[in-house]
C-alpha cells in the first residue's frame, strides 16, 4: 500500500516508452518539458493579463526546431514525423496558458499542415519554409459567422478573375487571426451549395484584410479574430490543392487537429492532477491532509482513472494514425473522451483547492476556463458523436 501511495500517476515521461514513442522521443520530451517550465510557464500570468504573447515565442520555438518537427529537413524541418509533434503538443499543454498552446498549435497543427500536404513546391517555399523559421505566422480560416459545424454552409466567395481570385466574406473565431501573416482560407468557388464548391486559398495579410480581436472566456493569451475580406485580390498561384476539392483538405487535417487537441487535454489534465495531488497532501483540514478524507481520495482516484483512460485512447488513436490506418473512429473517440474530461478535471481540481481554487494565483481557475473550449473547438462533442454514431452504421 505504501509503495502504491508513492506512485502518483506517472505520465509518459516517467514510464518506459509506450509505442509509438521511443526512448528518443522520451529524451526529446525532457527537453521540451524543460523549455516549457523555464521559458513559458513563468510568463503565463503576464501573457494572459496582456491578452497576448510576444511573437518572439514563435521565434524561440523556431530556433529550437519546434515549429517544424514533422516537416522534412529540406524545408528547414526536423524530419521527426508526427510522433515528435505529438510529444511537443502534450508537453506544451503544461505551460499554464491555453492561449499560448493554442497560438503555437494553430500555427504548427492546423495552418501549416495543409500547405505541407497539398501545397505546390512554390507555396512550400513561400509559406512553409518561413513558417518553420518563425518568420511568417499562419492561421486557418474555416469557421464563419453563419457556419461552424456545418462547414458546407460557408459563404465567403472567391470569384475568378484574370490571374486569380477576388475574395469577399468573413471568418469567425480564428486563432492567430490578428497576428497571422497568412490565412489558409476556405472559400466557395462555385455558386452551388454543399461540399463540392469549396476551395482553399492562402491569403496574405494586405489590402482588404481586416482583423478584429474578440474577447473570450479563456485562452486569453491567444488572439482570436473576426477577419473580414473585402475585395481581396489573391493570385492564382495561391490556390491550395485543387479547385472545388477543398472539403477533402478539411477532412484530411481534422484527424491530426483532433489528435493534437486530445494530447493537449491529456497534458493539461496531468499537470492539473499533479498540482492538486500535491495540494491535497499539504493542505490540512480537521487535523489531517484533505487528501486523506475519503471523499477527496476517491475524487482523485476518479480523476486518475479519467486521465489514464483518455491518455490510452489518445495514444491508441495516435498509433493508428501514424501507422497510416483509418483512424477516424479512434481519433473521434480520443477527442470525445478527453475534452469534456479535461473540463471536469479542472472543475474537480478547483473544488479540491477550495477557495484558493477560485483565486487567480493558483492557476486552476484559468485551467478550467481554458479547458471549456475543448468540447467546442475542432468539432464539437455533438459532432464527434455524430461521426462516431455514423461509423457504427447508424
Ligand atoms: C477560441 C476559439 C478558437 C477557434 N479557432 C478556430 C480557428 O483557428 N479556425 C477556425 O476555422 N475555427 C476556429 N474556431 C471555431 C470552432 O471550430 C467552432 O466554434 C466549432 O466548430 C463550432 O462551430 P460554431 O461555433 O459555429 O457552432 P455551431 O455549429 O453553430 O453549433 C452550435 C451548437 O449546435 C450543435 N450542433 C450543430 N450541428 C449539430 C448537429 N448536426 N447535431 C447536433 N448538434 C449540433 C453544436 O454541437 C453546438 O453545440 C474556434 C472557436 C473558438 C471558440
Amino acid at each position: 500500500m505504501n509503495a502504491l501511495r508513492e506512485k502518483g500517476l506517472p505520465d509518459a515521461a516517467a514510464r518506459r516508452p509506450i509505442p509509438p514513442f521511443t526512448q528518443e522521443h522520451e529524451d526529446f520530451r525532457e527537453g521540451v518539458r524543460r523549455f516549457v517550465e523555464t521559458e513559458l510557464r513563468p510568463h503565463a500570468h503576464e501573457w494572459e493579463d496582456a491578452r497576448w504573447f510576444p511573437n518572439e515565442v514563435f521565434e524561440r520555438c523556431a530556433e529550437l526546431g519546434y515549429l517544424g518537427l514533422k516537416y522534412e529537413e529540406e524545408y528547414g524541418g526536423q524530419g521527426g514525423g508526427y510522433v515528435a509533434d505529438a510529444v511537443f503538443a502534450e508537453e506544451l499543454a503544461r505551460c499554464g496558458s491555453g492561449g499560448v498552446a493554442a497560438g503555437i498549435g494553430a500555427h504548427t497543427s492546423i495552418a501549416t499542415p495543409p500547405i505541407w500536404k497539398f501545397g505546390t513546391e512554390d507555396q512550400k517555399q513561400r509559406y512553409l519554409v518561413p513558417a518553420i523559421r518563425g518568420e511568417k505566422l499562419g492561421a486557418l480560416g474555416i469557421t464563419e459567422p453563419d457556419a461552424g459545424s456545418d462547414v458546407a454552409g460557408i459563404k465567403t466567395t472567391a470569384r475568378r478573375v484574370d490571374g486569380g481570385y477576388v475574395v469577399n466574406g468573413s471568418k469567425m473565431f480564428i486563432t492567430n487571426g490578428v497576428r497571422a501573416d497568412f490565412i489558409v482560407t476556405a472559400v466557395k468557388t462555385t455558386a452551388e451549395g454543399g461540399h463540392h464548391g469549396i476551395s482553399f486559398l492562402v491569403i496574405d495579410r494586405g489590402p482588404g484584410v481586416e482583423s478584429s480581436k474578440i474577447e473570450k472566456m479563456g485562452w486569453h493569451a491567444s488572439d482570436t479574430a473576426l477577419i473580414a475580406f473585402d475585395d481581396v485580390a489573391v493570385p492564382e498561384e495561391n490556390l491550395l490543392g485543387e479547385e472545388n476539392q477543398g472539403f477533402y483538405l478539411i477532412m484530411a487535417n481534422f484527424q491530426w487537429e483532433r489528435i493534437m487537441m486530445a494530447l493537449g487535454a491529456v497534458g493539461a489534465m496531468q499537470a492539473m492532477f499533479e498540482r492538486t495531488l500535491a495540494y491535497a497532501k499539504e493542505r490540512t483540514a480537521f487535523g489531517r491532509p484533505i487528501g486523506s478524507h475519503q471523499v477527496i481520495r476517491h475524487k482523485l482516484a476518479e480523476i486518475a482513472l479519467r486521465i489514464e483512460a483518455g491518455r490510452d485512447l489518445t495514444y491508441h488513436g495516435l498509433r493508428r494514425f501514424v501507422d497510416g490506418a483509418d483512424a477516424v473512429q479512434e481519433v473521434t473517440m480520443a477527442k470525445l473522451a478527453t475534452q469534456r474530461a479535461a473540463f471536469d478535471t479542472a472543475d474537480d481540481c478547483l473544488q479540491i483547492h477550495g477557495g484558493a481554487g477560485y483565486m487567480v494565483e493558483y492557476d486552476i481557475e484559468r485551467a478550467a476556463r481554458d479547458a471549456r473550449l475543448g468540447p467546442i473547438g475542432g468539432g464539437t462533442d455533438e459532432i464527434m458523436k455524430e461521426i462516431l454514431g455514423r461509423s457504427l452504421g447508424l
